[in-house]
């Protein structure tokens, strides 16, 4: 497994079930925690639990669920209660990206892990695939040969520049950027669970109250299917992710 990112400690936990000895290499000399919002909505929930990672993964859904507020500001300010992100089809849950990465870590013990370590060249034969690794730190060189080689080395993959050919023939620009950070503490006049969005001319300005502390209930696996959605992604206390009772 080329990367050590979601995909990739997704996949080495699916292929350790199947059977599988996989080893991960990761170019950088240390995990990449961190990262902000993700919206996970029911299918990511439920690859959560198929993958066993629900049991460590949190929400950071806003204190105050169902009262928390949504609104729409103008240029001048004027605010109107507005449809969150979080009021959205299928009810996705917050969480950071970090949160993720933090669950998948703990869920992928026994996994051999190669840190400061990245392909150079992959050669595909008849039997099994030739990997020339160079570690970061020192240069040096090393061949190894794998049964299967998967690049989970995210957007600007170097696994598929190898082997399929360049970036561009992949990727689609969409001349937009993005940019996030965490504030200190909740924009002033507004609730601590309170979400905003603002929206003049072409950029979007969009902010989302977390709570501080992840969820104290781990996500854990319903046994009846929820009849708004047919989920069985995850159970609060009886209730379902959307506050459904299951069979209600
Ligand atoms: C630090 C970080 C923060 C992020 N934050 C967010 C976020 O807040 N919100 C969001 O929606 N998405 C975020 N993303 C992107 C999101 O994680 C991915 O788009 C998505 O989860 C797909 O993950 P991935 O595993 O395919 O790729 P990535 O998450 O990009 O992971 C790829 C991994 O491969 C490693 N790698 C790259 N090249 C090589 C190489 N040649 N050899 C070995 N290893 C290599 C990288 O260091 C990285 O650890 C973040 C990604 C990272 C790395």
């Amino acid at each position: 497994m080329v990367g050590l990112g979601i995909a990739g400690m997704s996949a080495a936990i699916g292929l350790r079930r199947a059977g599988w000895t996989p080893v991960i290499v990761e170019r950088a000399p240390e995990r990449r925690t961190g990262g902000y919002f993700v919206g996970l909505f029911p299918e990511g929930r439920q690859a959560a639990v198929d993958l066993g990672i629900a049991d460590h993964l949190h929400t950071r859904n806003p204190e105050g669920g169902a009262d928390a507020k949504a609104w729409s500001v103008d240029r001048r300010g004027r605010r109107r209660p507005a449809l969150g992100f979080l009021d959205q089809p299928g009810g996705p849950a917050a969480v950071l990206r970090g949160d993720i990465e933090a669950a998948l870590w703990q869920s992928i013990t026994g996994v051999e892990v190669w840190f400061g370590t990245a392909p150079v060249a992959i050669t595909e034969g008849p039997a099994e695939v030739q990997v020339l690794f160079e570690n970061a730190g020192t240069g040096a060189r090393y061949s190894e040969s794998f049964d299967l080689v998967v690049g989970a080395d995210g957007m600007r993959s170097s696994v598929r520049r190898t082997v399929f050919g360049p970036d561009e023939d992949y990727l689609a620009n969409w001349k937009a950027m993005i940019c996030a950070f965490q504030l200190k503490e909740q924009v002033p006049t507004y609730e601590a669970s309170d979400s905003a969005r603002s929206s003049p001319g072409w950029t979007t300005t969009p902010w989302f109250a977390t709570s501080w502390t992840p969820w104290k209930r781990p996500l854990t696996t319903c046994s009846t299917r929820c009849t708004r959605c047919g989920c069985r992604g995850g159970a609060r206390g009886g209730s379902c992710w959307w506050g459904t009772r299951p069979g209600a």
